[in-house]
């Protein structure tokens, strides 16, 4: 298999309860090797450009005040089959879907509140990434 990259952001929630390092072990030791990564706070533009593909959803306004409402982690993944694989690693949205021993399982407070993203597909990951750290 030939390396993928893919995009993960520890979200505020975490960041807020001193989980950067816990999840970076996390990841890790699943086998994602960060080839970049950055602190930063969103600007409410930038987070709502971010989640444009859920403008329209009820949680839209909720989900960018958290995610303005501190710092987070992007970083930039690189593993085989990194796509698929982080998405396994951090399980379902919903904390309590999420199977045991997954990220959001065993860091996230709610299904908003979550912990991390992970990009959704290649072509997202590709879309997310230049979001973060340019082409
Ligand atoms: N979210 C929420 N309520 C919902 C669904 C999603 O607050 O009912 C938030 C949650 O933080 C989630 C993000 O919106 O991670 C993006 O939703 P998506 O369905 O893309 O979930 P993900 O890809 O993060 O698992
Ligand atoms: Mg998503």
């Amino acid at each position: 298999m030939t390396a993928e990259q893919t995009l993960a952001i520890i979200k505020p929630d975490a960041v807020a309860k001193n989980l950067i390092g816990a999840i970076l072990a996390h990841l890790e030791a699943d086998g994602f090797v960060v080839r970049e990564m950055r602190m930063l706070r969103l600007t409410t533009e930038r987070a709502r450009d971010f989640y444009a593909v859920h403008a329209e959803r009820p949680f839209f306004d909720s989900l960018v005040g958290f995610m303005t409402g501190g710092a987070c982690v992007p970083m930039v993944l690189e593993r085989d089959d990194a796509v698929a694989g982080l998405r396994q690693s951090i399980g379902a949205t919903d904390p309590d879907e999420a199977e045991e021993g997954t990220i959001r399982r065993l860091y996230a407070e709610s299904v908003e509140r979550n912990a991390i993203h992970a990009s959704d597909s290649p072509n997202n990951a590709t879309r997310e990434i230049e979001f973060f750290f340019g082409a």
